[in-house]
């Protein structure tokens, strides 16, 4: 299938989230495959990842875009195997992989970006952030007692705080946007009810145990409050320079597609190209070759 129609076959009105709309994620299938099968999916798959290396070369050669790819999701939505396989042609020079943990006291000293802009790619490169500062509107809401660790003034420190990082969100990816650092954002939505099976697949086989801690069960509970959240978090921070991606996640093959189709999409949307080289270039490359071929 050529690269045009291979793209076209996603339906992106079902994963993008439109800009000022209020979303309810009700609307949004985590079972959803379109018309795939999963063998095809794979090809399909195959062929997106060839392009993605094509592209990350020009963009490595060009050196005037990053992009930044960020993932967020509940425990088990599959992550970090969709980052392993929709990267697995990328060349690692051009490629580098942050995962966001709890801050560190260090962290904690700072204002809640700061670690986020330490870990931005560098232009030529693809970042790819697993968690992001999008935690700072989910988890450090749902759980109170992390706000109350962040040493930020008592003024601030109200409902309207949400509101505002949501704006301070924005502005930060528009600055990032405007200079020439690509967003793509993923939620990879996973129902409650897989989250299970790939719980109880993680306990039952030893080679997944490390996986597993007993936390994720802990935020399993508040399973309707991250919802919740989530919800919210959509509804303000869906930009028309970085809008949301919801991606069905209870089928990993289909979750690994429609990721590595989005970012070819914005890739191919860039128009990226090799530098031109400038006409004294092309004669050094002439004499060069001409003194190799001349050697004994
Ligand atoms: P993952 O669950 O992403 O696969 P992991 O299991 O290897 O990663 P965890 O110890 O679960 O590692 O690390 C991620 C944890 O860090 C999550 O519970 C997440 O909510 C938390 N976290 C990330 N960013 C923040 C933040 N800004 N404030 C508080 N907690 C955060
Ligand atoms: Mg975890």
């Amino acid at each position: 299938m050529d690269s045009a129609s291979r793209l076209d076959i996603l339906t992106p009105e079902r994963m993008v989230v439109k800009p000022g709309t209020r979303v309810t994620l009700k609307d949004f299938d985590p079972n959803f495959t379109g018309s795939f099968k999963k063998k095809q999916a794979k090809e399909l798959l195959q062929q997106g990842v060839e392009e993605l290396a094509r592209y990350q070369d020009m963009l490595y050669a060009q050196n005037t875009y990053a992009m930044l790819i960020l993932f967020q999701a509940m425990d088990a939505a599959g992550k970090d195997s969709t980052i392993k396989h929709v990267m697995s042609g990328i060349n690692p020079q051009g490629c580098q992989v942050y995962s966001f943990k709890q801050p560190s006291l260090e962290e904690l000293d700072h204002d809640y970006l700061w670690r986020s802009f330490k870990a931005l790619p560098e232009r030529g490169n693809i970042g790819i952030f697993n968690r992001s500062y999008y935690e700072e509107v989910l988890v450090v809401r749902v759980r109170p007692e992390l706000l109350a660790q962040q040493q930020i003034p008592k003024s601030v420190r109200s409902d309207r705080i949400w509101q505002q990082r949501f704006e301070e969100i924005n502005n930060f990816e528009k600055y990032l946007v405007n200079n020439g650092i690509v967003v793509m954002k993923f939620f990879l939505n996973v129902s409650k009810e897989e989250q299970k099976n790939r719980f109880l697949n993680r306990i039952d086989r030893p080679e997944k145990n490390w996986k597993f801690s007993l936390a994720d069960v802990r935020e399993r509970g508040r399973w309707d409050d991250y919802m919740a959240a989530y919800e919210d978090m959509f509804s303000h921070t869906s930009t028309d320079w970085a809008p949301w991606h919801i991606i069905p996640a209870d089928n990993k093959w289909f979750t690994r597609l429609a990721v590595a189709n989005f970012i070819e999409q914005k890739l191919k949307s860039l128009n990226l190209a090799y530098p031109e080289l400038e006409r004294n270039h092309l004669e050094r490359l002439k004499e060069a070759k001409a003194m190799l071929e001349s050697e004994e």
